[in-house]
């Protein structure tokens, strides 16, 4: 089947079908168009239902392309005429929750917001939490190895997972629904479907790990002089409260006043001025006493510089907001380019201040927003121009940003996935040993490359521009 083919009119239904583009117009095409770019979109409620759009895919080498929420940051979800878009949205039901051996299963199109409220009246928590818990799905978030903020503690998805069930390629079942941490079966599968973007078949069941959900939460935002500084006070945080230091985000201090300003809050929160800004989520449980304590040292220390508490859930949730609403940073510079790296947290104030001379030697008046996970070293850069979109300069922004990353041990890519964004970079910054065996499992599993062509792995007939 060539891209300008229409879609077969035997093509099975499951309710949606054929979808014309004003269907695809009312919905939300999440944070890509070219979601919507295919003109067939099929919404299966069970897995025999994937299944059959599989067999018939497989039979007719129709390309898929998988949705959840359409969250993804990577380009993965996007797709194309010809291709038939698998919305999983309507696979919804929470299979099964176990509160005493904190175990759950989900359907793949079950939203991390779903669960979240399912669990919270057991007192437990899905342990991963990212901004966009409220669309993302968890069959997407095992799609892409979502990350989020408590992943310094908790692990990525990969660590999450327990168990996969997935349809494969060909139409057959992979039932791995493993609810144990230990299983030595032979080669571990799923970790293959985990961050595979809907390259190697559809997520239709997911076995996540839960944790104890946290009590007495209090949020403190912190100005530093330095991302050394802030690495600091984190460790002091982090002895102090160990496991119940919640979560831990640093911004630079561009993006802490971009996002101030577009939010409306005046004077940075009365905080301070610092290089560097840290939100920590920590449990308290009794007083805010031990915090107060920590703080103090942190000052006496030089540390930070200044601290604000959330003195009630709607004064953390506006500090929240500060570092949450990241998109604010592109409607205030539109058309800029993003970038998903992590550093091992030694070199964050070296990477940080060499990147940002790097990006400026392109073009002294780029704008370089940054902000990201602490506790796991994982920045977000922004980087945008007054008044002038700057998409051209992808590439050499991209080479200046992960130059010498390799070298450090840190990653190019940390937890967005590659999908078609960051293609060309895995070919120039991937290990080579690795990248022949990606291709070499992708051919293995999906000889007809049906499942998502072009995504992570450029399609070998192509010559697309990753
Ligand atoms: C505001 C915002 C904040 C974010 N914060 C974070 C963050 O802190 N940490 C982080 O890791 N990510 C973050 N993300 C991006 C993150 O990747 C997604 O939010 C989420 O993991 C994707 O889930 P989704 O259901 O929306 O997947 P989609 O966007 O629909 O799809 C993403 C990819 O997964 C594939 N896919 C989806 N469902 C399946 C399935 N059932 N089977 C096989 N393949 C599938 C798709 O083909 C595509 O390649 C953020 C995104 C936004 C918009």
């Amino acid at each position: 089947m060539t891209s300008s083919d229409p879609i077969p009119s035997d093509m099975p239904d499951f309710g949606i079908k054929h979808l014309t583009a004003e269907d695809l117009a009312a919905r939300d095409p999440g944070w890509d168009a070219a979601n919507f770019g295919a003109d067939t979109a099929l919404c299966p409620s069970s897995l025999d239902e994937v299944k059959t759009i599989v067999e018939y895919c497989a039979k007719t080498a129709t390309p898929i392309v998988t949705q959840g929420g359409r969250t993804g940051l990577a380009g993965g979800a996007a797709s194309g005429i010809g291709q038939v878009v698998v919305m999983m949205q309507g696979m919804n039901t929470i299979r099964e929750i176990d509160a005493r051996t904190q175990v759950a299963v989900v359907d793949a199109g079950v939203t991390l917001a779903q669960l979240e409220y399912a669990i919270t009246p057991l007192g437990l928590t899905v342990g991963i939490d990212l901004a966009a818990r409220g669309s993302c799905t968890i069959g997407g978030m095992v799609a892409t190895n979502a990350g989020g903020v408590e992943a310094f503690r908790n692990g990525v998805m990969r660590q999450r997972v327990l168990g996969v069930e997935a349809v494969l390629p060909d139409g057959t079942v992979l039932s791995d629904l493993k609810k144990v941490i230990k299983a030595n079966e032979g080669y571990d599968v799923k970790q293959l479907l985990i961050g595979s973007e809907g390259t190697l078949g559809i997520i239709t069941g997911v076995v996540l790990k839960l944790e104890k959900a946290t009590g007495n939460r209090k949020t403190v935002l912190a100005s530093t002089k330095s991302a050394g500084a802030t690495l600091a006070y984190f460790n002091r945080l982090s002895d102090a409260f160990g496991g119940r230091l919640l979560s831990a985000e640093i911004m630079w201090h561009d993006y802490f006043a971009t996002t101030c300003k577009e939010l409306g809050i005046k004077r940075g929160l009365g905080l301070t001025k610092g290089e560097t800004y840290m939100i920590a989520d920590v449990e308290v449980l009794q007083s805010d006493d031990k915090l107060l304590n920590v703080l103090a040292q942190s000052l006496e220390a030089d540390e930070i510089l200044d601290a604000v508490l959330g003195k009630n859930e709607k004064e953390s949730q506006q500090i929240w907001q500060v570092r949450e609403d990241s998109f604010l940073i592109d409607t205030a510079f539109p058309g800029g380019c993003w970038f998903d790296i992590s550093i091992p947290l030694g070199q964050l104030d070296v990477f940080v201040r060499d990147s940002t001379a790097r990006i400026h030697a392109i073009d002294p008046d780029l704008r370089v927003f940054v902000m990201g996970h602490i506790g796991d070293g994982n920045l977000h850069y922004t980087i945008a121009k007054e008044d002038a979109p700057i998409p051209h300069l992808y590439g050499d922004i991209a080479t200046a940003l992960y130059t010498g990353l390799n070298a450090i041990g840190g990653s190019f890519s940390a937890e967005h996935g590659i999908g078609t964004e960051k293609r060309a970079s895995l070919e120039k910054f991937a290990d080579p040993g690795k990248l022949a065996l990606m291709r070499g499992l992708k051919a293995a599993i999906d000889p007809q490359n049906i499942m998502n062509p072009g995504k992570v792995l450029r399609a070998q007939s192509t010559d697309a521009k990753g």
